[in-house]
């Protein structure tokens, strides 16, 4: 199955403080979740993303919440510059790379304000959490396109296994 896959879960220094999020590599992750993380990765189709990056915003770059969670949404970084509109460009890219691939499945990193799909900050930058989406995750899920998190790996497991066709 083809899979679209947040670039920082796989190890790319994308995320704003010029680090990653490896999940292979990372010690709060078990062996047994590295494990089936890289069974996944190895068993199938992958497609690497950064929306934020493939929106115009560099590495390192300010730390970035939405602020506006519904149209007009409204992205500002902890300088209250916004930068709405990269996060929208990059949240088209990554349905872009879907449409064009027939991608119906993601694995996104877990609270983004890209590619969080349940939970992200609230757009005070003091690390509180709420259920919305980040917009690449919201945009993806509007158009079809099921998105998991790092936490979420037996569940993705379950996914493919039941939609092997698509
Ligand atoms: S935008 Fe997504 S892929 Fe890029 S660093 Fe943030 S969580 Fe990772």
């Amino acid at each position: 199955m083809k899979i679209l896959v947040s670039s920082c879960l796989l190890g790319e220094d994308t995320r704003y403080d010029g680090l990653n999020s490896s999940v292979a590599m990372n010690p709060k992750f078990k062996f047994s979740q590295k494990e089936l993380f890289m069974d996944i990765m190895c068993e199938n189709e992958i497609f690497s993303i950064c929306p934020e990056v493939a929106g115009g915003l560099g590495i390192p770059r300010n730390k970035a919440e939405i602020t506006s969670h519904s149209k007009p949404f409204k992205v500002l970084d902890i300088e209250q510059n916004d930068v709405t509109i990269n996060f929208l460009l990059g949240a088209k890219k990554a349905l872009d790379i879907c449409l064009e691939n027939g991608i119906k499945v993601a694995l996104f990193k877990s609270k983004s304000p890209s590619c969080g799909n349940n939970s992200i900050y609230d757009g005070t930058f003091s690390e509180n959490l709420i259920e919305e989406k980040g917009l690449s995750a919201r945009l993806l899920e509007e158009n079809g396109i099921k998105v998991f998190n790092e936490f979420e790996l037996e569940e993705l497991k379950k996914f493919i296994k039941k939609n092997r066709s698509l």
